[in-house]
């Protein structure tokens, strides 16, 4: 059997950061994904927000990657030249009883890290932006939006300087804890047999029944599997929004929020639908409800102006209804196998946490 020191499963751009993150400290990683290529999953059916960090509860490990991932995800961009750009992002209030809760989540983010939020008059707000109606808004500078694909390349590239391989078209099916690490069974093309000293589960959405089917594994640390879609709907012709324009959070979920992609094209959702099988087709009547919800801060959207674009699915380790989740990131000291750490539940903020997740868990192990 095949042996090498470390294997990560999945090439969305949690399990890349993670391996750019081990590579970098020296350890042989080989990264095998089921798709044809790397990030065609979650980390290619997002938002690309760069998130500030506000809504997290204090002391989950949400609030804590967002807030340093943030901050290290724009010295590396910057640093590489990739594409992003810090808009701005707004939360805004569209009657009393909502103007009433952003001092409030203004005190959470700070409480968060997240310092530099101001609040603004109705006058101010619309002097940013002219087509918003709103009683009141949140302005956060440091929001801002990225290209996930060219950011993803670089992390990929940056494993690869320091040794990394990736092997696509590899599911990996199950697996056993051994006296000396992990052994697995990968499918394709050509299947194999191999073994590890470290195996890093980042499967994303599949990363429960992964972790299931490794034996050895005890069954009490792997949670549940819900999936949550979330539909997109884009706008046709040109954006009224300079910035990210986000309404106060409803109990359970961020409201119909408008997101920019670089090149300036606006779109709004994600919403949230409950699945039981991955299926990104996004169904157009899902867009009838989003147009009052709009209305209430960008009255003058047009009839018929949202097109069907895409659709992400969050891996939702609680079922609905359930309060809100927390990243899972398990190693040795948690389920007390040694040479396996297990990431669970990394959606949203997980783009914008990766690069702290990636020097966690290089310190995990
Ligand atoms: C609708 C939506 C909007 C979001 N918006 C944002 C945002 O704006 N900002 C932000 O910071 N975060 C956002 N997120 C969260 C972010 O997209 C995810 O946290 C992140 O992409 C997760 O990356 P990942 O590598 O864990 O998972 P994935 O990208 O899903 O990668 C997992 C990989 O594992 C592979 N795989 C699975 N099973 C196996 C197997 N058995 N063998 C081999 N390979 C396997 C898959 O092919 C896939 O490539 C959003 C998420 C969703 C769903």
């Amino acid at each position: 059997m095949e042996e090498v020191d470390c294997i990560v499963t999945g090439a969305g751009v949690v399990g890349l950061a993670v391996a750019r993150a081990l590579a970098l400290a020296g350890r042989e990683v080989l990264i095998l994904d089921k798709a044809e290529s790397f990030g065609t999953e979650t980390s290619a059916r997002n938002s690309e927000v760069i998130h500030a960090g506000i809504y997290y509860p204090h002391g989950s490990l949400m609030a804590r990657f967002c807030v340093e991932g943030r901050k290290a995800l724009y010295a590396y961009l910057g640093e590489r030249g990739l594409p992003h750009k810090r808009c701005g992002k707004l939360i805004v209030a569209t009657d009393a009883a909502e103007l009433e809760k952003l001092a409030g989540i203004r005190a959470r983010a700070a409480v968060n890290g997240v310092e530099d939020m101001e609040l603004l008059s109705a006058a101010e707000a619309q002097a940013l932006e002219p087509a918003l109606s709103c009683t009141g808004a949140l302005l956060s500078p440091s929001t801002g939006v990225i290209d996930s694909h060219a950011y993803m390349l670089s992390l990929l590239g940056d494993a690869e300087a320091h040794g990394a391989t990736l092997v696509c078209e590899t599911p990996v099916l199950g697996g056993r804890v051994t006296a000396g690490g992990v052994e697995i069974e990968a499918g394709g093309a050509e299947p194999m047999a191999l073994r590890c000293k470290l195996f890093i589960n980042a499967a994303g959405l599949g990363a429960p029944a992964l972790a299931r089917r490794i034996e050895g594994m005890p069954p009490a640390r792997i949670p549940g599997t819900w999936w949550a879609k979330g539909n997109y709907f884009t706008l046709t012709g040109r954006s009224p929004f300079a910035r990210l324009i986000y309404p106060v959070p409803v109990p359970g979920g961020l409201g119909t929020h408008l997101t920019l992609d670089l090149a300036g094209q606006a779109r709004f959702g994600p919403d949230v639908e409950w699945v039981e099988e991955i299926d990104y087709q996004v169904d157009p009547r899902r867009g009838d409800s989003f147009y009052a919800a709009i209305r209430r801060y960008w009255p003058d959207l047009p009839d018929e102006a949202l097109q069907p674009a895409y659709s992400g699915i969050r891996p939702k380790i609680v079922p609905p209804g359930a309060p809100g989740q927390d990243f899972v990131i398990e190693g040795p000291r948690d389920h007390g196998v040694a040479g396996l750490v297990n990431l669970f539940g990394i959606e949203s903020p997980g783009l914008t946490s990766s690069l702290a997740i990636g020097s966690y868990v290089a310190g995990l192990v």
